[in-house]
């Protein structure tokens, strides 16, 4: 019996999948929203989203400023939903914004840092109904066949094992 910790899988999946957009040029797979989301942004934000241009343009995002003062995102990555895809967003610019003044030669890792805490607050919730059972289906085989879904990006596991005998022993059977 395996038993599967859906935020720490799905964390690690956005992880991995945004990690791969950034090293595979060609992939942009990205989905045009008819409707902008819109987002409050503060001016460091907004800063580091200006910034981090090129690396949000490779994950797929596109977004202009608003004649509101706002941030449209009209283009979004293609396997997120909306809303995770804008919680994403503005995470990855609020954690920017608070490493700037990084040196340049950080930049890398202040950009990792950034998608692990993205990654985090865009994934499922334990405990809560996201998705339906199709999504809870491609999350369990991906974590089952997938050797990079081993470890959440905070290095707890994804998965846990219990085979017949620690099942008995959970039964007094031994
Ligand atoms: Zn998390």
């Amino acid at each position: 019996m395996v038993v599967i910790d859906k935020h720490a899988a799905h964390e690690r999946i956005l992880f991995e999948d945004m990690k791969k957009r950034m090293r595979d040029e060609g992939d942009t797979a990205a989905q045009l929203l008819f409707i902008p989301i819109e987002l409050q942004l503060s001016p460091e934000e907004r800063g580091a989203v200006a910034d981090f241009a090129s690396e949000f343009d490779k994950l797929g995002y596109g977004c202009s400023e608003l004649d509101s003062g706002k941030t449209g995102l009209f283009q979004i990555p293609a396997n997120l939903s909306p809303d995770a895809a804008a919680e994403l967003f503005k995470t990855l610019a609020a954690s920017l914004a608070e490493g700037s003044g990084t040196p340049r030669s950080e930049r890398d890792a202040l950009y990792e840092r950034a998608l692990y805490t993205a990654s985090c607050k865009a994934a499922m919730k334990a405990g809560r109904e996201d998705g339906g059972s199709a999504s809870l289906e491609w999350l369990c085989s991906r974590a089952l066949t997938d050797p990079a879904i081993r470890v959440c990006p905070h290095g707890r596991p994804v998965a846990v094992e219990i085979g017949k005998s620690g099942l008995e022993k959970l039964f007094n059977r031994t």
